[in-house]
């Protein structure tokens, strides 16, 4: 038997919401002749014999009620029918504090939440009492946070920085003033989980900015990264695309909800 490749991981996406989008909700200055896309809703599981981390918690039933979207299931069940048992996961990677990425951190009592200092930062501090900053937040996800921080299960990144062998995580700001992506090595070479750093393949390959933003030279120069970090643009995994879920073999049987990214 060969030696397992402790540097080398198994990636999923397990998809847990859709909505369809108006063009004007993915791209800025898009055209109202524009079709409507389908937007997913994903939470990543990156895994191998010796590790389980898990990239963003997604939301609850009751947000997706309260805005609109359609639930497919929880994404902790998501996370549940890769046979990973939530309660037991250590690391979690948060890739910014919208209220589709943060949701859920309750259930994952045993992990240590990994998010760029000036993400947590900008979230917990004056910028929210503006409304258009604190729409894309909800209330109970960052109390929430603020809690884990007074437990000491906060980890804070600045910058860019090796999580694990094979797993490193890179701030790119853009979408949020502390997005981060992470790279990780797989059989297949070095794949990126961009989350928002890019909502689609369009966003990136022609460079159109999504709508809310914190710097568009960030996001600009975060598209730079992603691309720089990955192999090909087929490495390049975007936070809310469905194409996702047709590129990408599917796992149990059904209507697709997990898809093996790697
Ligand atoms: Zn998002």
């Amino acid at each position: 038997m060969s030696e397992p490749n402790l540097d080398q991981y198994e990636v999923f996406a397990v998809r847990y919401a859709t909505r369809m989008a108006p063009a004007h909700d993915w791209f800025i200055g898009a055209s109202p002749d524009e079709p409507a896309r389908r937007m997913d809703y994903f939470v990543w599981v990156v895994r191998n014999s010796s590790r389980t981390i898990v990239l963003d918690t997604g939301h609850s039933a009751e947000v997706a009620a309260k805005r609109g979207r359609d639930y497919l299931r929880s994404p902790v069940d998501g996370v549940r029918a890769l046979g990973i048992d939530p309660a037991k996961v250590e690391q979690v990677v948060l890739s910014h504090m919208h209220w589709d990425h943060v949701g859920n951190t309750t259930q994952f009592p045993s992990a240590t939440f990994c998010i760029q200092a000036s993400e947590m930062a900008f979230y917990t501090g004056g910028a929210v009492r503006h409304g258009r900053f604190r729409r894309s937040i909800e209330t109970e996800d960052i109390v929430n946070l603020v809690r884990a921080n007074y437990d000491g299960r906060l980890r804070f990144n600045e910058g860019d920085e090796e999580l694990a062998p094979g797993v490193s995580l890179h701030l790119v700001g853009g979408h949020t003033i502390g997005s981060q992506i992470m790279r990780v090595k797989t059989a297949r070479g070095w794949v990126v989980l961009a989350s928002d750093a890019t909502h689609s393949y369009d966003e990136i390959e022609q460079q159109r900015p999504f709508p809310t933003l914190h710097n568009l030279e960030e996001m600009c120069k975060g598209w730079e990264t992603v691309n720089r970090l990955a192999d090909s643009p087929a490495h390049v995994i975007p936070g809310h695309d469905a194409l996702v879920m047709e590129r990408y073999p599917a796992i149990g049987p059904g209507e697709p909800l997990i898809v093996r990214l790697a």
